[in-house]
């Protein structure tokens, strides 16, 4: 499998994920020309993805999706709450009934050869999900934009060979930075985004058995920075006695596609 970090984080965040033979994309929250531009560097037409797996409804995941899925006639993949409330969403503009597929938590689906897994996230929207995508005994799990985590968390994305996982804010740059009191509180909630270090304990509970792939994802602009989210995961894994050996971890960039990571 294969996976692009065409943009992530609080800004927009869109993710490509592929098999041999099928093209999907997890959310499309930056314009269609920056999707376009993404895919375009790593050699892939648009009008070959295959679907758009939605994890929720806030902007910075969808604010392309009109476009895309006008443009390309792409299948949308979302709960039904999701669609209940893109539908509310008007500057997405006219979406066809056709193109919204219902997917819900726990129940995995193939799209061609790939096996989609959604799994339900604690986060301020109103059913959100992320997903895990299978084929052949490779795993790839996609999890940004959570509260908290918890056993269930840990039990869908275990097993993944490449685990894209956010890492959002440093929790001191967060609290003496200019952001209004509601605002940290919601984002340290537990329907808020994880902290580097919670996701580096996630992280931690997630490796073992083969080498895998790591990708800090959802890095925030004010309250993170590429260096400081690296070194404390890293710091942290290996504190905990996790080397280089059992992983590999690279952080995705805010507003610059990632290179094709291949497991
Ligand atoms: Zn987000
Ligand atoms: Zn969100």
């Amino acid at each position: 499998m294969k996976l692009c970090s065409i943009a992530s984080g609080s800004s927009g965040n869109c993710i490509f994920v592929a098999s041999d033979q099928t093209n999907l994309l997890v959310d499309a929250g930056i314009s269609g020309k920056r999707i376009e531009n993404g895919l375009s560097n790593i050699d892939i037409k648009p009008d070959t993805i295959q679907g758009i797996l939605v994890t929720h409804e806030h902007s910075d995941h969808v604010s392309g999706l009109g476009v895309m899925a006008r443009r390309y006639h792409m299948p949308i993949y979302a709960t039904y709450e999701t669609v209940m409330a893109l539908r509310r969403i008007k500057s997405l503009g006219e979406i066809s009934d056709e193109l919204f597929h219902y997917v819900e938590p726990d129940k995995p689906f193939y799209i061609n050869d790939i096996l989609v897994e959604p799994f339900s996230t604690s986060h301020d929207a109103s059913d959100p999900v992320c997903y895990t995508m299978e084929v052949d005994g490779e795993k790839v799990g996609v999890a940004t934009d959570l509260g908290k985590y918890d056993d269930y968390i840990i039990s869908k994305l275990d097993g993944s060979d490449l685990l894209m996982i956010e890492a959002n804010h440093d929790t001191n740059m967060l609290l003496v930075g200019k952001y209004p009191y509601y605002l940290k509180q919601r984002i340290l909630g537990d329907r808020g985004h994880l902290s580097n270090d919670s996701s580096a304990d996630l992280i931690s509970k997630l490796i073992g058995g083969k080498k895998q792939q790591i990708i800090l994802a959802h890095l925030s602009k004010e309250n993170n920075y590429e260096e400081l989210a690296y070194e404390t995961v890293l710091s942290e894994l290996t504190r905990l006695g996790i080397g280089s050996s059992e992983l590999k971890l690279t952080v995705a960039r805010r507003d610059a596609p990632s290179d094709l990571v291949t497991v």
